[in-house]
């Protein structure tokens, strides 16, 4: 909810108490003490609680409340293509992750630490899903995230056509987050232009210890082609590598799932890529 321009900070003097009391609250934006107040004071009286423990119930709800609409607004401002969860993730359908370290990094110490996380394998492994599961709970946490494919980056910085403001302010909004999820590292025939902004974007969060997710159906060795140069490719690459969490994920796409169990339990063995 976007906040309201107050010009004048009145109490209202109209009404009962308890409508002078929601004219303060509506005024003060405090939608969680306006919508219990009136019940705790009623359950406070018949259960003797005291001032204090009544203050301190409506101050917590108020709280809880200003939390919830934080991360609804900052998980609408991350950008993510769609919602998921870690609780949504089948890990026995994908054998190869170390369940317990994704676990580990969903406590987001990696952000706090400038680490980044890498997850490597074919396409339909969950790559994409567990960057969004970890930029959620990295959110939880108090850590601002913002998701990007890396070929949306590279449109929106060929869109700035070349004017230094509008690049700055592009880079400036990829600086600005705690952790900067970077989706689908493929190939790249891109122009000098491009290389260089993508280079100097990966310099300047590993220069200011900020956390990047990158997904790659690529190896490392075919990341090089994003940074045109052969000595820009590598001392980019080195500098993403060099405090990053790998996890390197061999299975069976999550797309093909239902064929793979539909042609299980018809007795046949299937081999998918
Ligand atoms: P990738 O980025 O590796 O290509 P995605 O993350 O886009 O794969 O996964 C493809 C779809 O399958 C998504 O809808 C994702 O939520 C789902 N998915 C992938 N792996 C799993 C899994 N192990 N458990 C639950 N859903 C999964
Ligand atoms: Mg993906």
């Amino acid at each position: 909810m976007a906040r309201k321009k107050v010009n004048l900070y009145q109490f209202s003097n109209k009404g009962t108490q308890a409508e002078r009391i929601k004219h303060a609250l509506t005024l003060l934006e405090l939608d969680g003490m306006y919508g219990s107040f009136e019940q705790l004071a009623e359950e406070g009286i018949k259960n003797h609680i005291t001032l204090y423990d009544f203050l301190e119930t409506l101050l917590e709800k108020e709280v809880v409340l200003k939390e919830d609409s934080r991360t609804v607004r900052w998980i609408q401002q991350a950008r993510f293509p769609w919602q998921k969860t870690l609780k949504e993730f089948d890990f026995a359908f994908q054998p190869s992750i170390n369940q317990a370290f994704i676990h580990e990094l969903a406590s987001a110490r990696f952000v706090k630490q400038g680490k980044n996380v890498i997850f490597l394998g074919p396409p339909g492994v969950g790559k994409t899903h567990l960057s969004i599961a970890l930029g959620i709970e990295a959110i939880s946490q108090g850590y601002d995230v913002r998701f990007v494919l890396l070929n949306d980056l590279i449109d929106q910085f060929l869109k700035c056509d070349g004017n230094i403001v509008r690049v700055q302010r592009l880079l400036a909004t990829l600086l600005r987050p705690k952790v900067l999820i970077l989706d689908d590292i493929d190939y790249y025939t891109m122009g000098e232009d491009t290389s260089e902004f993508v280079f100097k974007l990966v310099i300047q969060r590993y220069n200011n210890n900020m956390s990047m997710i990158f997904t790659s159906n690529k190896s490392f060795d075919d990341w090089g082609g994003l940074f045109v140069q052969r000595q820009r490719a590598s001392s980019a690459i080195d500098r993403i590598t060099e405090r990053a969490e790998i996890v390197e994920i061999s299975g069976t796409s999550y797309r093909l799932k239902d064929k793979v169990d539909s042609k299980k339990l018809k007795g046949k063995s299937v081999v998918v890529n």
